[in-house]
């Protein structure tokens, strides 16, 4: 009989890799072949970074294609890379489809994109791929997404997303209330990746209204219990690795293991974790103000200072501060975080409030400090704040920065809160109880394995 084969292609950023890999992990145990798409740069990152673990990468069948940055063009800037890759990509994937379709038993039977390289999907259409788009953030962006033309009949935006009428709104009484300000496309400075941002979301919101299924990261009630979903949206997570296979992770840093050895150390609920993704830049002032917050908390704490964390690194400060705090604090360029906020040492997590780290806490009854930086991050921390109640907001002060006595303040308060950790373990339920047999998550994933087992015979 036919195996069913995904060609798999993520945006290339780590919070679109690790989930799209996941995912890839579990169609492979269920008997899927699976063709996941790195492009050349993060593919020799991924296998650099993985050189030293016990990871098996050959379950999955890797290929590349080009990246499509140009000599000059800045990696940080989204909308370049978004461009470059739009300019590049169909040619590359149909080469690989018509490759594929060439050898035997090897041919793809469906394209699971990320939705942000949704434009691939004619490509995919036209070879006769069943396609499937995979949604990494939450509902809440989602349904901000579907909610555009209200938002704008309501005079909230304008028709290039602007905000006309300042101040508070709520898409509907499952969410969060949220200021303006945090559109996900609003906290971009420069108008044109905002605008680029703003046409993505309601084009995201349009393929709500479509056929196109959609696998979106997140599950029933968590974010809506009481509004009904679209049948085309299935919620599937939170996908979370199962730390005892040795599957890839697709980590872009090599890992540091040698924290998990420290926090074995560490008493039960000890431990602040604190990391910011793979995107956030601090500037020195803000990183320096953290770092003493830290050593003013007296806690103990394991914090990822991701290479370019800081924009301006300052090393002796931080070998310096690294000797300070030596015995009580542990600093790491990268943590496999699934592995360390299932610690049973830690007991809080300074968050940028992404969605995987914001799932990954969540799953693992971790109360969090929230500290959002951009793009869905705000929505996030109101979810956690506002709705789930599992954790603070870091405040900004007068100088626009996170003082270190804030940091000591709301430690304090979220670590000698038990309430807050009782919320989070019933979070935490919920979660298990969404992926375990006979739960929504674990339902609709089967639905859609069998979606896609069917359109092969
Ligand atoms: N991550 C990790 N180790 C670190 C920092 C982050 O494994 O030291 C992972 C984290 O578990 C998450 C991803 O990187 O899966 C970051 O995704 P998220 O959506 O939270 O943030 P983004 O990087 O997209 O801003």
């Amino acid at each position: 009989m036919e195996r069913p084969h995904a060609l798999v292609l993520p945006l290339p950023l780590q919070g679109h890799v690790i989930p799209l890999l996941e995912l890839s992990n579990r169609l492979v145990e269920r008997g899927f072949k699976v063709t996941f798409v790195n492009t050349e740069l993060n593919h020799a990152r991924i296998t650099s970074a993985m050189s030293n673990s016990s990871c098996d990468m050959n379950q999955i069948h890797f290929v590349t294609v080009p990246d499509g940055i140009e000599e000059g063009d800045d990696p940080s800037d989204l909308v370049r890379k978004r461009e470059g890759l739009r300019r590049v990509l169909p040619a590359s994937l149909e080469e690989l489809i018509k490759k594929s379709n060439m050898v035997e038993d090897h041919k793809f039977t469906c394209f699971i994109v990320d939705v942000f390289m949704a434009s691939t999907l004619d490509v995919a259409k036209k070879a006769g791929l069943h396609t499937v788009i995979f949604y990494p953030g939450g509902l809440g962006t989602l349904l901000i997404g579907s909610s555009i033309p209200k938002l704008i009949a309501d005079g909230i935006i304008d028709e290039q997303g602007e905000v006309k009428t300042k101040g508070k709104f709520q898409i509907n009484l499952e969410m969060p209330s949220m200021e303006t300000a945090d559109l996900p496309w609003q906290c971009f400075p420069d108008v044109k990746t905002k605008h680029h941002m703003f046409k993505f979301s309601l084009n995201v919101g349009t393929t709500i209204n479509t056929e196109e299924l959609i696998l979106c990261n997140s599950f029933f009630g968590l974010e809506n219990g009481k509004s009904i979903l679209p049948p085309n949206i299935l919620l599937i997570g939170p996908l979370l690795a199962n730390q005892e296979l040795k599957k890839p992770k697709g980590y872009l840093w090599e890992e540091n293991t040698s924290c998990i050895t420290w926090l074995d150390k560490q008493l039960p609920n000890s431990v602040i974790y604190i990391a910011f993704g793979s995107y956030t830049m601090f500037d020195h002032c803000q990183f320096e103000e953290l770092a003493l917050g830290l050593e003013l908390s007296d806690k103990r704490f394991l914090w990822v200072v991701r290479p370019g964390l800081s924009r301006d690194e300052d090393v002796g400060f931080l070998a310096r501060f690294r000797s300070r705090v030596e015995g009580r604090g542990m600093i790491v360029r990268w943590a496999p975080q699934q592995q360390v906020l299932a610690h049973c040492s830690i007991a809080c997590f300074m968050s940028h409030c992404g969605w995987n780290s914001t799932l990954e806490g969540l799953a693992n009854g971790v109360p969090f400090l929230c500290w959002p930086y951009f793009a869905d991050q705000f929505i996030s921390q109101g979810y956690i704040c506002d709705i789930w109640k599992t954790g603070l907001r870091m405040n900004l002060d007068g100088n626009k920065v996170v003082s270190r006595k804030e940091i000591k303040r709301k430690v304090e308060e979220l670590m000698g809160d038990e309430e807050m950790k009782i919320r989070a373990m019933q979070l935490k339920a919920r979660a298990d109880k969404s992926v375990n047999k006979g739960g929504h998550s674990f339902e609709n994933f089967n639905c859609f394995v069998s979606r896609m087992n069917t359109s092969v015979h």
